[in-house]
């Protein structure tokens, strides 16, 4: 690694004035899992001059029901999110996800606010030594493209120009469905606002923007969710394509539905097309499927991804029945 200077902030003033301080040049640090291995591979031809650690502030990690709203902080590791009570029983796609990200060893260190806003996983992109001066990194062309696409988007690029690669949180779509909002040094936005289809990053924050917290409301009654995901491995791998849903019912009947793919987008996407097909309805495998089909009738998969349209179809239909019948 190339040296730099490192801060152990002691409030979140501190840290944003830091980053601020250093006008880009300096990167947020949480559990280090994603920050670290970009830069011990180089993949990016600037390399931060300083990092600013989160983890010394007291209390950015704290999970606490309050007021009808579960609070996380930012800095709440993934098995911590995964194995509180309050997730277990009221939040269930969420502690499904967290719980199923990565290893137990990166759950341990890795936190919730870095695992929104970990950068892209596309091969060329992470190559090390910046081996591919892609489009996302300033150079001329997507590689991706043309390619092996086999992981990358089926719903088209970025906004700009085209970058393809897709956002692998697990917890990212969990938090949509669940109509989360992500409280940061600055603003309040709504989770699902969070993320960028642009070039310049994987959200809209702002270089100095730090997340502090998130937070969900409480699930009126009849609310259950769910989350599954597909990857090549059981043990540690990212999502080929994940899903989560949340359903209220009111009688038999769905009053409300959200759902959210990731995975498989430059953000995460919601399908609310599919969320229409179920509202009102009695929930059957029929009607699931219906929903299923409208998510991922707008796909347009590239040369070799297109088995991930059938797997985004059956973990949305699987995703709705699993918040039962
Ligand atoms: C082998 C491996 C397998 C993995 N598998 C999965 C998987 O299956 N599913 C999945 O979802 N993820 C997976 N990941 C990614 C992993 O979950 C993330 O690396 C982790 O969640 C990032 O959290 P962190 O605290 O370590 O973030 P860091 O590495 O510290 O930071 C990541 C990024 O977020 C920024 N950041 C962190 N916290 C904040 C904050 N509070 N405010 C603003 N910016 C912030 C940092 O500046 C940095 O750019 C995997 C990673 C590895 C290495
Ligand atoms: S998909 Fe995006 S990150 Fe990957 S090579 Fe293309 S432009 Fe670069």
């Amino acid at each position: 690694m190339k040296p730099f200077r490192h801060f152990n902030a002691q409030s979140v003033d501190q840290a944003a004035s830091l980053m601020a301080g250093y006008g880009g040049r300096a990167c947020i640090i949480a559990g280090g899992t994603d920050l670290l291995g970009r830069m011990k591979d180089r993949i990016l031809p600037s390399y931060p001059e300083a990092l600013v650690n989160l983890k010394t502030i007291a209390g950015l990690d704290a999970i606490r029901a309050e007021d009808g709203v579960l609070r996380i902080g930012a800095l709440a590791t993934l098995a911590s999110v995964a194995a509180h009570p309050e997730v277990l029983s009221n939040y269930r796609a969420l502690a499904e996800a967290a719980g199923r990200t990565a290893s137990p060893q990166l759950r341990n260190m890795g936190t919730i606010g870095g695992n929104i806003c970990q950068d892209i996983r596309c091969w060329y992109y992470r190559g090390p030594l910046n081996r591919f001066s892609c489009l996302r990194k300033g150079g001329g062309r997507c590689y991706a493209l043309k390619g092996d696409n086999r992981y990358h988007s089926i719903f088209g690029g970025s906004v700009e120009k085209g970058c393809v690669a897709v956002h692998p949180s697990d917890t990212a779509p969990a938090l949509i469905a669940l109509g989360a909002s992500v409280v940061t040094s600055k603003r309040t936005v709504e989770a699902e606002q969070l993320f960028s289809v642009r070039l310049s990053g994987t959200t809209i924050l702002e270089g100095d923007e730090i997340i502090t917290e998130i937070r969900i409301p409480e699930p009126s009654a009849g609310t259950s969710s769910s989350f599954m995901k597909f990857a090549l491995r059981k043990s540690i791998d990212f999502p080929i394509v994940n899903c989560a849903v949340a359903l209220t019912r009111e009688e038999d009947r769905v009053a409300r539905a959200r759902i959210c793919l990731n995975a498989v987008h430059v953000v995460p996407r919601r399908v609310t097309g599919a969320e229409e097909v179920i509202q009102g309805r009695t929930m059957t495998e029929d009607v699931a499927g219906e929903a299923a089909e409208v998510a991922v009738s707008d796909a347009k998969p590239l040369e070799h991804n297109a088995y991930m349209v059938q797997v985004a179809r059956a973990l949305v239909k699987r995703a709705i029945l699993a918040c039962g019948g």
